[in-house]
């Protein structure tokens, strides 16, 4: 099973249809506790000395299915699933930090990332080093022995910028710390987050894994790269005493944090996760290649003064992306118009493209940044993380090539009217 292909893996593996009366699809598993015959069999399983489900906020069957199929392709040490993208970030926060410890983490995140570092953490006195990720010398000099962690994003959302991961991996394991990479935009598909050095990997399942734009999830994959025994964060080196080999991160992000902040992943949830799984190589596959070809018809349109998507060859980042995501380079891709109205123009003329704050769904999403995502922000925060009153995102989609193509480009002649 382990040598198997990742189309393979996406669609055979956390289910054993023995288990669950032949069902090929894991069943949803709706209860919250599980009983057992005798009062033994229970302490058994609270000890530990049993495997066994006990209540639903602390594991269950149809999430366990979703954890092994990611953790499978991913090929982690094990997979924890969270009720969210955000509930992933924040679980291994909390895991991994206390309070003084300092994380170096990029100047151009997710919109609700930045939030919850800058508005929830730092009150409680994490500090976060805000750095451009693809400048070696300024991420080398945010290290400090306070520091617990690096986090970064495969793909800078809305920037578009891409670290080389394989550089900073390097340096997190020369200051003896592990690397967290959010992946939402890359999935395992693209990225093998466990090659380039990566030690904690996230998803935001709501995203491309689920692929539908139906439900919100997420979740976190050890990638067995990092020795948590040398771990400076407390709570996890206390543990790497007590727990086989590498898999004290896990034990404290399960049994310390999510079992008590309760922000797990619900069964129903967990399912369209899975089956979202089976097909995410093939969607992957179309949403690169239309992006590809919306960003070469808009970069040559006379109407659009600059288009960024690292997948074209005069971009920052093509050479990077290029390397790490084997000749694919995402759904998502920006471009600038001149100025709000026409942006505004632009969203309102076109048919398929819906206006709405999600991205990697089937369908082709658009968004104004800056009026949106970003309105809470000041214009210095706005200019770090890149988006500007004139930036427009599109997450493609799997539609026909031809139809989100003709949809731009009447939406454009609407606008240069
Ligand atoms: C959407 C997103 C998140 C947050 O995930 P939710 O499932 O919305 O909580 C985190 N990181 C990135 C890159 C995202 O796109």
């Amino acid at each position: 099973m382990s040598d198997w292909e990742f189309e393979t893996k996406a669609i055979h593996s956390g289910i054993n249809p023995a288990r669950h009366l032949g069902a090929t699809s894991v069943p949803i598993y709706e209860t919250s506790s599980f009983a057992y015959d005798t009062a033994q069999e229970l302490a058994d399983v609270f000890e530990g000395k049993m495997q066994g489900h006990v209540y639903s906020r602390i594991s269950n069957p149809t999430v366990s299915a979703f954890e092994e199929r990611m953790n499978s392709l991913e090929n982690g040490t094990g997979a924890i699933a969270t009720s969210s993208g955000m509930a992933a970030i924040a679980t291994i926060l909390f895991s991994l930090t206390s309070q003084g410890d300092e994380i170096v983490t990029s100047r151009s995140l997710f919109g609700g990332t930045f939030l919850l570092f800058s508005k929830i953490f730092e009150k409680y006195g994490i500090r976060f080093v805000f750095v451009d990720p693809l400048d070696p010398e300024e991420l080398q000099s945010a290290f400090s022995d306070r520091t617990r962690a690096v986090f970064l994003e495969t793909i800078g959302n809305p920037k578009l910028d891409v670290p080389d991961i394989g550089l900073v991996s390097d340096l997190a394991e020369k200051y003896d710390v592990p690397l967290v990479v959010d992946s939402t935009l890359t999935t395992p598909y693209l990225l093998k987050a466990k090659e380039f050095g990566v030690s904690l990997v996230l998803h935001s399942t709501t995203k491309y894994i689920t692929g539908t734009g139906s439900t919100i999830g997420g979740v976190i994959v050890d990638l067995g790269n990092f020795d948590w025994s040398s771990c400076k964060s407390g709570s996890i080196r206390t543990t790497a005493g007590k727990v086989r080999g590498g898999l004290a991160f896990l034990a404290v992000a399960r049994k310390e944090v999510l079992q008590n902040t309760g922000c797990c992943l619900s069964p129903f949830n967990a399912y369209l996760h899975s089956i979202g799984l089976e097909t995410l190589a093939l969607r992957m596959e179309r949403h690169c290649s239309n992006a590809l070809e919306l960003a070469e018809f808009l970069s040559e349109h006379p109407g659009v003064p600059a288009v960024n998507y690292p997948g074209l060859r005069d971009n920052r980042c093509f050479a990077t992306a290029e390397k790490q995501f084997g000749g694919r380079f995402g759904g998502l891709l920006t471009f600038r118009l001149g100025s709000r109205e026409k942006c505004f123009r632009l969203i309102d003329s076109l048919k398929i493209a819906k206006n709405l704050a999600n991205l990697g769904d089937a369908k082709t999403l658009i968004i104004h940044p800056a009026s949106t995502i970003f309105c809470d922000c000041t214009d210095e925060e706005m200019n770090q993380a890149g988006v500007s009153e004139d930036l427009i995102r599109v997450s493609v989609g799997i539609e026909a090539t031809n139809d989100i193509i003709r949809d731009f480009d009447q939406a454009l002649k609407e606008v240069t009217r």
